[in-house]
């Protein structure tokens, strides 16, 4: 049980304390003290089935055991030896890392974070091609240091901050996209900003393969679980490497087996970048981003020194090569597109039902649902999503456990469906357990438990399986709007 300081003790030092600019995501903000695979708990021991993932970071489970017992092996025997020395941690991670990748993709480097590999990536564009003009989509987010801020494309992101040569193209969306589906119509705007806004040729473009990203601090959002269009990455890769620009693939959030149709979410798009950049489920919670690219683009930092202290220190690339080994183990890939996929459709059968959800979409374990009052008008329902995501969290079924869900959308509108790679799908059973070893393991059980009989010895339990449970707690908070 949790014995140190509660809720409103922690709130009150984190308004002394702590950055004004932490938005929260319940009006009676939660203490999360334990994470177990899909499952936290607060400070109460109640339990919350975990939709969200730390914002699509968790993608083996929290604190799973094997990425933590590689963190404390490295802890235990080096923590930093300065990347001027050399350890076999990085390297291997190197190794195992690049064998993911398609083409030529074999060239790594590390950094803290996504907004540190988006810096670097469109560094290098620029230092390769000679260029200063970047183009990113309309929407979209890739960080918050000076140029990611610049190309990050969403008024809410960008404090006072000097965009050189950053262009915005048309976002190829499919919801709310003037052309639709057809992606090949939006891709002709990058080549009108070429032609019309540059000297004519580009350092590169930037872009996620689904736009999803961060809560604004008054609790809109960016991206929405938006998928580009089909056909806009392939035309647009066309056109930039036209001019002698390089194409990036920010996989900050769809990377590491999410899409489960795909390791990486541009693999969906038929398309092999010249860099891509990862954070995120690269390290399950442990802080750590890197940038892959090849050979040829990578000899323009030789003879610089780009350096990055804790750029690969060994703890975090143990902890990204243990996470590798799990994804693989665990088949996580195939998990997140066979529960992903059954879970979309039952939030597809939903949507017959409630007349609110104006939109489901996404891949893997990537959903997005798009609250609208007006199904035609696509009026977002912003007050009535906080609703539900409050409604959710409460224990409506009575069995000691609540849903936490993201929301996003540049209206904040939308939620992002994005839990741990170890949801679950299977239809409810029974099971029979000694009492004994549940009531250990009870707070740990990877599933939720009703508990519908016993005698002296053993427990009658049903089990309910993730999907199941989730889709019915949605539908019970939806009826209540
Ligand atoms: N790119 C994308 C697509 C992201 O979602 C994020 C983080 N939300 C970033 C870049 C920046 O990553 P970080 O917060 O680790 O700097």
């Amino acid at each position: 049980p949790y014995d140190g300081p509660r809720a409103d003790e922690i709130l009150r030092k984190r308004s002394e304390f702590l950055s004004p600019s932490f938005p929260h995501l319940y009006q009676k903000p939660l203490n999360i003290v334990d994470g177990k695979m899909q499952y936290l708990f607060d400070e109460d021991g109640r339990r919350y089935l975990d939709a969200f993932g730390g914002i699509a970071t968790i993608c083996c489970g929290h604190c799973h055991p094997e990425v933590i017992e590689a963190i404390i092996n490295q802890t235990k025997r080096l923590q930093h030896p300065t990347v001027l020395y050399l350890n076999n941690a990085i390297a291997d991670f190197a190794e195992a890392l690049a064998s993911k990748f398609p083409g030529d993709l074999k060239v790594l480097f590390f950094t803290n974070s996504g907004t540190e590999a988006n810096e670097l990536a469109m560094m290098i564009a620029r230092l390769y091609t000679g260029c200063h003009d970047i183009i990113s989509i309309r929407n979209s987010y890739h960080g918050n240091a000076a140029g990611t801020m610049g190309a990050t494309a969403q008024c809410n992101w960008k404090f006072n901050v000097i965009q050189s040569g950053v262009h915005h193209a048309l976002n190829p969306d499919q919801y709310r996209g003037v052309f639709g589906s057809d992606g090949e119509k939006y891709a002709k705007d990058v080549e009108e900003i070429i032609d019309f806004g540059t000297s004519g040729s580009v350092a590169g473009f930037i872009s996620e393969a689904i736009q999803m990203p961060n809560l604004h601090a008054f609790l809109m959002g960016v991206g929405g679980i938006l998928e580009l269009a089909p056909g806009y990455l392939p035309a647009v890769y066309r056109t930039i490497r036209k001019v002698g620009g390089l194409c990036i693939a920010d996989e900050v959030q769809t990377g590491f087996a999410r899409t489960g149709s795909h390791f990486w979410g541009f693999e969906a798009h038929g398309v092999v970048p010249d860099i891509v950049t990862m954070a995120k489920g690269i390290g399950n919670g442990i802080p750590i981003g890197a940038v892959i690219t090849t050979p040829e683009i990578a000899q323009v930092l030789t003879g610089r020194c780009y350096f990055n202290t804790f750029g690969g220190n060994p703890v975090c690339t143990a902890a990204g090569h243990a996470v590798l080994k799990v994804l693989d183990k665990e088949k996580l890939q195939e998990n997140a597109l066979i529960v992903g996929g059954y879970l979309k459709d039952q939030l597809k059968a939903l949507q017959e039902k409630h007349d609110i959800i104006g939109d489901v979409r996404g891949r893997g374990l990537m959903i997005g649902m798009e609250l609208v009052t007006d199904r035609t008008k696509k009026t977002p329902a912003k007050t009535e999503i906080l609703h539900v995501m409050e409604l959710m969290k409460v224990d409506f079924l009575r069995i000691d456990m609540g849903v936490l869900v993201g929301k996003g959308g540049f209206y904040g509108n939308v939620f992002r469906i994005t839990p741990p790679l170890c949801f679950t799908k299977e239809d409810s059973g029974m099971v029979s357990e000694q009492k004994s070893a549940l009531l250990h393991s009870s707070s740990v059980a990877p599933f939720p438990i009703f508990a519908v009989g016993c005698d002296e010895e053993r427990i009658l339990i049903i089990i309910s399986f993730n999907t199941d449970f989730f889709v019915d707690v949605m539908d019970i908070a939806l009826s209540k709007l």
